[in-house]
């Protein structure tokens, strides 16, 4: 697909990610955005919306142009979804479903493509990736290549997990060479927490619980202690990476509660559980070794439904 032929002449283009965005939902919409922004003849509209970021992404030109609320809007000639499917981007599905072209780049594996236009690419590690692809090399530019790097770094957690490939490193040698400061961005928008962040993270290891002898650790945060801590979702990012280092647990499950008996579930596995085939029991999705899903009724009872699905694919009762 050539993205700016697809949108030669629109006078109005959209752009979305997943609801809770993380760095690579907003890496890939601002990188599109810079992109078509720069590239695009005539100056169309082009309008980001995407749920409230964490602020550390602030570091990403056009941070300040993202629309958080999603008011009424006349129809976009060209809607682009990234980094999931039209149904994961909450009330900016609406603007979807109403445009006169979509486009979904994705590489989860869960999604099968929700628009005219798809371009999924499961292999790989992020969807910066893939939006790096489709960008012409010779307009690129520092801030363009900041947004890529910031997307590539989050969902491959900075070049470790399973899903780095040799072309990861390739692109990112190749956008680092744009010269961003690029220790800083991988502190500041990745390792760094606040204290808040660090005492919630605390609270959830200490109350962890492990089960099928060591091979799963489960915890939870509920509304109480957000409350307590004044955190909201966004507070709660890093706490499955620590719950998944833990020795011997092949399968880290964290929860927080988002509404009564409502749940977020998180999954990181090692490659003994495939955690899409946990979280599609549930209507969610994901990849092989990180997936999510919503989950409905008590800690307890939510905790008990995952299990069959991990007791399964770890031979245990
Ligand atoms: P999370 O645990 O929310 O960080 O999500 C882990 C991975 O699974 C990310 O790539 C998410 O985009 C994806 N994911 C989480 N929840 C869902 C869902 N309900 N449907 C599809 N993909 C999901
Ligand atoms: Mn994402
Ligand atoms: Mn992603």
């Amino acid at each position: 697909m050539n993205i700016l032929e697809e949108c030669s002449g629109a006078k109005r283009i959209g752009i979305s990610g997943h609801v809770r965005p993380d760095g690579d939902a907003v890496g890939a919409c601002l990188s599109l955005y810079l992109y078509l922004k720069k590239c695009l003849p005539g100056d169309p509209y082009i309008g980001v919306y995407l749920e409230e970021p964490a602020p550390q992404f602030n570091a990403i030109k056009g941070f300040d142009r993202i629309i958080t609320d999603f008011p009424e809007e006349d129809p976009f000639d060209v809607y682009i979804v990234v980094d999931c499917s039209k149904d994961r981007t909450g009330d900016a599905e609406k603007y979807f479903d109403k445009a006169k072209k979509t486009i979904n780049i994705d590489h989860h594996i869960t999604n099968t493509g929700s628009a005219m236009i798809n371009v999924m690419e499961p292999q790989s590690g992020s969807v910066c990736e893939v939006i790096y692809d489709l960008f012409d090399k010779d307009k690129i530019d520092a801030d363009i290549a900041k947004a890529l790097y910031i997307g590539i770094i989050h969902d491959t957690g900075v070049f470790q997990y399973s899903n780095t490939r040799p072309s990861t490193l390739t692109k990112a040698a190749h956008l680092i060479s744009y010269g961003f400061d690029f220790p800083k961005i991988i502190e500041e928008t990745f390792y760094q927490k606040t204290y808040v962040q660090s005492q919630i993270t605390g609270r959830a290891l200490v109350e962890s619980i492990r089960f099928m002898n060591g091979k799963c650790a489960v915890s939870v945060i509920d509304r109480k202690t957000m409350d307590f801590y004044d955190a909201d979702n966004k507070d709660l990012e890093g706490i499955i990476n620590h719950l998944r280092r833990i020795k011997g647990v092949e399968c880290a499950i964290f929860m927080y509660e988002t509404g009564p008996l409502e749940y977020k579930v998180s999954l990181r596995t090692t490659e003994k559980v495939d955690a899409t085939k946990v979280v599609t029991n549930f209507g969610g999705g994901g990849h092989a070794r990180a997936a999510g899903c919503t989950m409905h009724g008590t800690f307890h009872d939510n905790v008990n439904n995952l299990s069959k699905y991990i007791a399964a694919q770890l031979g245990e009762e």
